[in-house]
């Protein structure tokens, strides 16, 4: 366990390092099997994922029972239901990264690139805006995401995932690169020549 939480710190750190989260925001979980039951390890609420120790990162059971102290992210319901409804996801990433958040904020849709795995929808899919930390938020992402491992939230973030943290991580900065590199284009693309 103790293995598992020194990755989360690890990820943390470096979603950090690489400004895919800053201030407070973003939350992190994975999840690994205890003695009976799943534990899902994730990040406490009101934190910079910058600067997190051993102790501040709380577990939980699937149904948000608390098996340590302190005070789990905002978003655990959300983390909790996409684990209810994809065992074979092991690891989220939720940020607010600036060229994915930026098109969240639009009415432009992230395209889905080489990367994202079999192509069934040109654009990635998102869901309309709910409350940051609500359970509407926690229901409507858990289905959402669907079969994907990766949703936008609309006026919000977005929400990887990976069959460990380490791909869910590997997933959100790719969705970053892909949102930064549109941007780009669009960019290029609205300036006239100048010869
Ligand atoms: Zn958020």
């Amino acid at each position: 366990m103790k293995k598992n939480i020194q990755e989360i710190i690890e990820v943390a750190n470096d979603i950090y390092t690489k400004g895919l989260v800053s201030g407070k925001a973003g939350n992190i979980s994975a999840r690994f099997k205890g003695e009976n039951d799943d534990v899902v390890a994730i990040t406490p609420t009101l934190k910079s994922l910058g600067k997190l120790s051993e102790e501040d990162i709380v577990l939980v059971d699937l149904d948000a029972n608390a098996l340590t102290r302190g005070k789990p992210s905002s978003e655990v319901n959300m983390h909790l239901n996409i684990y209810k409804k994809r065992p074979d996801v092991n690891g989220i990433v939720h940020t607010h990264s600036p060229y994915a958040t930026g098109f969240a904020f639009s009415d432009k849709r992230i395209k889905r690139l080489e990367g994202f795995g079999e192509i069934k929808n040109p654009y990635l899919p998102y869901i309309e805006y709910e409350k940051p930390g609500s359970d509407e938020l926690a229901v409507k992402a858990s289905e959402g995401i669907g079969l994907d491992d990766v949703l936008v939230l609309k006026n919000h973030g977005v929400i990887c995932v990976g069959e460990n943290l380490k791909e869910a991580e590997s997933l959100a900065v790719f969705v970053e690169e892909t949102a930064k590199t549109q941007f780009i284009t669009y960019m290029l693309n609205s300036v006239e020549d100048i010869i």
